[in-house]
């Protein structure tokens, strides 16, 4: 029995050490820690210490990489602003036959970050293209999150323009599977408090600099992350992960409301005029709008008002 055990782990390891070649001609995607240089692979290093160059989004952060596992590699910088021209570049090099790892600042390239155009163009132009797995914050986050993970809906980060995200967030009102969020914190309270407005008052865990040291969890609701940083800044890297409309009504298919679906479409404001004219008075469109969007009757009169400044 032991033999046989031993002899699948040697089988195991020759088609690891088969795969693990680094060969000309390739484009590695290399995951690389999101916090924590300790989570960087074996494998990783390997393909870092053997392809021909290194594609990084910023050298400098990956340098410091590089030197903590020693390696040092020729590197180009590939970015948001020279990716088209420096992809044509660099792929023309793998063409030639030459190995390229591509590593981003954190986590897998080309989960929210450049990498996907490169991998794009890789595989129009027929060069294979692998990856070397590790840290995805999203993935981190969801894991950890305490909510359905059987199905859910990457969203990434939200627009910066204030339209543009409440558009995206409308047309996300009814998603019924968790959602994750990538969000910076000098944007957070903006974000939280549209996560309000849109979902009502939904399951909402924070998971701040995860894998760090100073990781945080924080189980709690639109509402609640609301309220948590009234009285604090927020710090450090974040991801969001919402629950979705199926865990939110009870594990349920949502019956289809039509009816309420085109309210919640209006403006605060336009949801309020219209039950005032059917006749309600104003404390009682109101209330009965907040409701509607399971929101707290003060928190929706808040937002009637910012709109109403606005
Ligand atoms: N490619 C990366 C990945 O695989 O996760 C994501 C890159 S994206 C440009 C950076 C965003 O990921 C941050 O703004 C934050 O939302 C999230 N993120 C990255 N590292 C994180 C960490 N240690 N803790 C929490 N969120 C993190």
């Amino acid at each position: 029995m032991k033999a046989l055990a031993e002899s699948l782990l040697e089988n195991q390891k020759e088609a690891a050490d088969e795969k693990n070649k680094v060969e000309g001609g390739w484009l590695y995607l290399v995951s690389t820690p999101i916090g924590n240089l300790a989570d960087l692979s074996e494998r990783a290093i390997k393909v870092l210490s053997e392809v021909d160059f290194i594609a990084a989004e910023d050298t400098r952060n990956s340098v410091k990489l590089l030197h903590y596992i020693g390696v040092k590699k020729p590197m180009v910088s590939y970015f948001e602003h020279n990716k088209r021209q420096r992809g044509e570049e660099i792929t023309a090099r793998i063409l030639a036959g030459e190995s390229c790892a591509l590593v981003t600042d954190a986590g897998t390239p080309a989960i929210s970050d450049p990498g996907e155009d490169i991998v794009r163009l890789a595989a129009s132009l027929g060069i294979p293209v692998t990856a070397v797995p590790g840290c995805c914050a999203a993935v981190d986050a969801l894991a950890l999150s305490a909510l359905s993970t059987g199905r859910f809906a990457f969203e990434g980060f939200l627009s910066t323009a204030k339209n543009e995200r409440r558009a995206r967030l409308e047309e996300i009102r009814n998603e019924m599977r968790t959602m994750i969020f990538y969000e910076a914190p000098h944007k957070l309270i903006g974000t939280l408090e549209d996560l309000y407005a849109t979902f009502g008052k939904r399951r909402l865990t924070l998971c701040r600099e995860l894998t760090k040291k100073n990781e945080e969890i924080i189980y709690t609701t639109t509402e609640g992350a609301i309220e948590l940083y009234r009285e604090k800044q927020p710090r450090g890297e974040y991801v969001l992960v919402l629950e979705g409309l199926f865990e939110a009504s009870g594990g349920r298919a949502a019956p289809k409301n039509e009816e309420n679906d085109a309210l919640l479409t209006l403006s605060p404001q336009e949801h309020v005029a219209h039950y005032e004219n059917q006749g309600l008075s104003r404390m009682d469109a109101i209330k009965k709008a907040a409701k509607d969007r399971s929101m707290s009757k003060s928190d929706f009169y808040r937002l009637v008002c910012a709109e109403a400044e606005e």
